[in-house]
Order: structure tokens, then C-alpha cells, then sequence
């Protein structure tokens, strides 16, 4: 039987908590934000590994991250959780919004809601704004509230999931290179460890 739930999905990790939180229905793995395409690639294997232990559906999405530059142009060097990154969910969801509109989904969610790092309050403003503009609803849930949330990252951790260290567009790989560096000079330094 067909799902009538539409799961925007990110990456395996955030899949994982999502799953043990709650969240069900046919995965959308929209994501031309991620960089280079191998790590795109990399991402969506290890998804197809969550979703085969939960029986989840995954809906093949094409890659195509033309859109991504095109929207964020002249961005690069906002900070994340800023004005790049708002454009970069909404046009993640915006996408997840049309194909559940076209192909008679009732509701959307995201698993970007099991990521600590993203804001969630601008996450569900835009779902909100979306569910208006295609009459999808869209669920607020917070999946990195799950109870289980560590119980997910033991699972993770067991299966050998792939967990990447930047968010995933080209500018976000620069940054968590810098932040890097930072953290090598302060344990040199010895001011911290
Ligand atoms: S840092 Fe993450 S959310 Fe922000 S633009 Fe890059 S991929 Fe998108």
C-alpha cells in the first residue's frame, strides 16, 4: 500500500533518529546542496542501508546541484544557520512539497528537525509557509527529541554508518576545515583538550 507520508530526508545518521523517533512513510532524498557529487553519492548509499533495516521506501531524486549555486550565489561566505542556509532548506523542501502535491502525498516532514545543529524554529516557519502555498501539511515533529536518540546513535555506530564532518555544500566543507584547524592549534597550545 502506498504511503501517504512524504520524509525529506538528509543523511542515514539523521534518518536513523528520525525513524526512532516516530517518523514512517516513503523516503525523499532531495539534497544538491551536498558536494561533490561522490559524497552525494557516499550519503545516499548509506541512507539505502537505514532504509532497507526499517523496510522504508527510498524514491530515486535525480542530482542537481546547478539549482543550489544558482540560488545561494553570492552567499558563500555567510555563516551557517544564516541567509544561505535558509534558501538551501527551503529549496529542499520546496521540492519535497511539489512531489508530494503531484503524487497525492497528505503530509511532509524532515529529518533535517534529528540534526542538534539546525535551527528548527526557521525549519518548521518554512514548512509552515509551504504547506500554505501546495496544501500539504506539514509536521512539525522534532525528531532529536526521541527518548531514543542515543539508542539510534549506538545503532549507527553498530552498523558502521558513514557519519559525515560537514554539513554538505562546498562552503560548509570550508568552514569545518577551519574549525578544525582552530581545534588542532587550541590542543597545542594546551589550553584546552
Ligand atoms: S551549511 Fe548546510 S544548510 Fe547551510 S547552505 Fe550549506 S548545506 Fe545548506
Amino acid at each position: 500500500m502506498k504511503n501517504c507520508h512524504l520524509l525529506h530526508v538528509c543523511c542515514a545518521p539523521d534518518l536513523a533518529i528520525s525513524y526512532l523517533s516516530g517518523a514512517r512513510g516513503d523516503i525523499f532524498f532531495y539534497n544538491p546542496n551536498i558536494h561533490p557529487k561522490a559524497e552525494y553519492e557516499k550519503r545516499y548509499a548509506e541512507v539505502i542501508k537505514i532504509a532497507a533495516l526499517f523496510k522504508m521506501n527510498v524514491l530515486k531524486v535525480p542530482y542537481n546541484p546547478d539549482l543550489f549555486f544558482k540560488l545561494t550565489k553570492g552567499l558563500q561566505n555567510e555563516p551557517e544557520g544564516g541567509t544561505r542556509c535558509e534558501i538551501c532548506i527551503r529549496m529542499r523542501l520546496e521540492k519535497t512539497m511539489e512531489y508530494a502535491k503531484e503524487n497525492g502525498y497528505k503530509s511532509v516532514s524532515t529529518t533535517l528537525t534529528a540534526s542538534p545543529k539546525k535551527n528548527v524554529a526557521m525549519i518548521v516557519k518554512i514548512g509552515k509557509e509551504l504547506e500554505k502555498k501546495y496544501g500539504v501539511e506539514f509536521l512539525p515533529n522534532v525528531y532529536r527529541k526521541s527518548p531514543l536518540y542515543n539508542d539510534a546513535q549506538k545503532l549507527i555506530r553498530k552498523m558502521g554508518i558513514y557519519r559525515q564532518n560537514y554539513c554538505g555544500c562546498i562552503f560548509s566543507i570550508r568552514n569545518s576545515v577551519i574549525v578544525a584547524t582552530q581545534e588542532t592549534k587550541t590542543v597545542k597550545s594546551g589550553v584546552e583538550v
